[in-house]
């Protein structure tokens, strides 16, 4: 099992897709601490737990996020970050001393003018630069990409030149529905099988296998893979064994589904012995979904993504 873990809602960009207009951040006091995350964790790791991903929100703006990563290690479970980048210049190296050696970076365009419009920020050289720092750090760097129809799909080539050359893994991801995206939703939506034919008219593409939920391509005149995720296009739940704690405190057996369990309020008022009953049933839900029911309510930079 794979937990990803929101530990802030806060966020420094404001992506169109991700970021409801009006969000209010929850108070303070609503975030899980990261001991309560951290007695959660001692739990699911009776259950399988194999595999952490600190995300958000933006999770490095949240204070001694390397330290709870470092904590995390010491109880012997792996963990890998997501990030917008905009701060990995001021935390690539402490990252790499928490033990963490792969981070996860966001960019959805290497255009100042689109990046500032899908994001609303001018960050996109702050963002590069931290990419750039991370790596001379010994960080393997992943970027995520969401492409969307007539905002930024023409820059998949754009994607492929700049980074794939720079030894950064690529991956597109599928724009998905939520509560606010919804209506957008028919007018954005790339699937992901036309982004690789696009690809595969002008470059030898071949299929190179699974890496968990993503598809990888190999491009022979990159001698590199490019890999996609499609939840909308091909979903993927029989291989998904992620569990999601969402910054209020709330375990997700699925991005997409209503269903979750509230952790926050037994870690703070129950016992184990409840928390172990939530986990157990958590996974007996999740182990019954078969596909996406689109039905999730909160937004992405709560869920954490
Ligand atoms: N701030 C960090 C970042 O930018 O990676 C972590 C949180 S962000 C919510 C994590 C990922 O969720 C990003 O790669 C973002 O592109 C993705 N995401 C958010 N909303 C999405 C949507 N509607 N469809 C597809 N991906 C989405």
């Amino acid at each position: 099992m794979y937990l990803r873990i929101s530990i802030t809602d806060r966020c420094n960009m404001r992506c169109l897709y991700c970021f409801p207009k009006g969000y209010k951040k929850l108070p303070k006091k609503e975030l899980l601490s990261f001991e309560e995350i951290i007695e959660l964790i001692a739990v699911l790791k009776d259950f399988g737990l194999r595999k952490i991903r600190i995300t958000g929100g933006e999770p490095l703006l949240r204070k001694g996020v390397c330290r709870f990563a470092e904590k995390l290690f010491s109880m012997g479970i792996p963990v890998y970050i997501s990030t917008n980048g905009a701060l990995l210049e001021r935390f690539a190296h402490s990252l790499r001393d928490s033990g963490i050696t792969r981070v996860n970076v966001s960019v959805d365009s290497l255009r100042e003018d689109r990046f500032g419009f899908i994001t609303k920020t001018p960050l996109l050289p702050q963002v590069l630069r931290g990419i750039e720092t991370a790596q001379k750090a010994g960080l393997e760097v992943k970027v995520n990409s969401v492409l969307m129809k007539n905002i930024n799909d023409d820059e998949i080539f754009d994607f492929l030149d700049y980074f794939l050359p720079r030894k950064i893994r690529l991956r597109f991801i599928e724009f998905m529905p939520f509560p606010h995206t919804r209506n957008q939703f028919e007018k954005l939506f790339v699937p992901y099988e036309e982004i690789l034919n696009r690809i595969s008219e002008r470059y030898s593409v071949s299929y190179a296998g699974t890496d968990g939920v993503a598809k990888e391509f190999k491009i022979k005149e990159f001698e590199a893979t490019v890999g996609f995720i499609s939840p909308v296009s091909k979903p993927f739940c029989r291989n998904c064994d992620r569990l999601r704690l969402t910054a209020s405190g709330k375990l997700k057996v699925c991005l997409h589904s209503g269903w979750e369990f509230d952790v926050k309020e037994i870690l703070r008022h129950g016992n184990k012995g409840r928390l172990k009953e939530a986990v157990k049933e958590a996974l007996e839900l999740k182990a019954q979904i078969s596909s996406p029911r689109w039905k999730a309510e909160r937004s992405m930079v709560e869920i954490g993504g």
